[in-house]
């Protein structure tokens, strides 16, 4: 959910949700994402829990709109607990122990869970929250952020090929069901670029499931792919692949 938006116009600075007197709960909010004028509609005004979403979801007009709205708030996740094997042999659904142990976060978009003890990330939706609100050079308990998440600012080092665990922000380009296929656009907005990655999945349901959520999406939603990737064989269009076990390797990122 947004926490920020424009007041009246796009003048001046977006103010934050819970910051927006309970007075002016009606009046014209507008999406922070510069150019965009999507009106917002303030929910839960004057309480901590304040936030915006969409009058209509289709005036939105990038991919930046969607991530403003991810929030990720590191005081829910303890840092320490991080281990980026684990968070991936978790979404790959490898680690046969992981439904065992303590699994930490209950994987919910807005990372709203009970009790008070500090979560361990795990789970697609807030590992890529957590990726876009850093910088790349920037570390998640001493992991570098370019080193697990490619997305169009840092191109440049994976364009000829992307390998081992890593978070991929994509978007959808075209199917393929002879091989059950899907091509994604590598980066989300690779115009001028002509760069794609490819998913394949094992299992037919699977890769039906998915082939039905992508018709739904709006085109400006990123698709987020956690996967081991390899380099595709030469020759190929695509310059980059890795195989979907399980639908947690797939993330739709919606737009509120
Ligand atoms: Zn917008």
């Amino acid at each position: 959910m947004p926490n920020r938006a424009y007041m009246h116009n796009k003048k001046g600075s977006p103010v934050d949700a819970n910051k927006v007197g309970i007075e002016n709960r009606n009046v014209k909010f507008l999406c922070c994402t510069e150019y965009c004028n999507a009106e917002m509609i303030l929910c839960k005004a004057g309480t901590e829990e304040a936030y915006f979403r969409s009058r209509k979801k289709q005036d939105h007009i990038s991919a930046k709109c969607i991530k403003n709205s991810i929030v990720f708030n590191p005081d829910t996740y303890d840092e320490a607990l991080f281990d980026i094997n684990f968070a991936f042999e978790s979404m790959l659904g490898r680690n046969h122990t992981v439904q065992t142990i303590d699994r930490g976060d209950t994987g919910s978009r807005k990372g709203v869970v009970g009790g008070h003890r500090r979560l361990r990330i795990h789970t697609l939706p807030i590992l890529y929250a957590m990726c876009i609100s850093k910088d790349k050079r920037e570390r998640y308990n001493r992991v570098l952020i370019d080193d697990i998440f490619a997305d169009k600012d840092n191109y440049q080092k994976y364009s000829n090929g992307i390998e081992g665990f890593k978070i991929v922000e994509t978007s959808f380009y075209y199917f393929t069901d002879a091989e059950k296929s899907i091509t994604l656009n590598y980066p989300l907005n690779n115009k001028g670029l002509n760069s794609w990655v490819k998913i394949r999945f094992e299992e037919e349901a699977l890769y039906k499931s998915q082939k039905s959520k992508l018709y739904k999406s709006l085109h400006i939603e990123p698709i987020i792919i956690a996967g081991e990737w390899t380099k595709a064989p030469e020759g190929s269009k695509h310059h980059s692949e890795c195989v979907i076990h399980k639908k947690t390797q797939i993330y739709y990122a919606e737009l509120q």
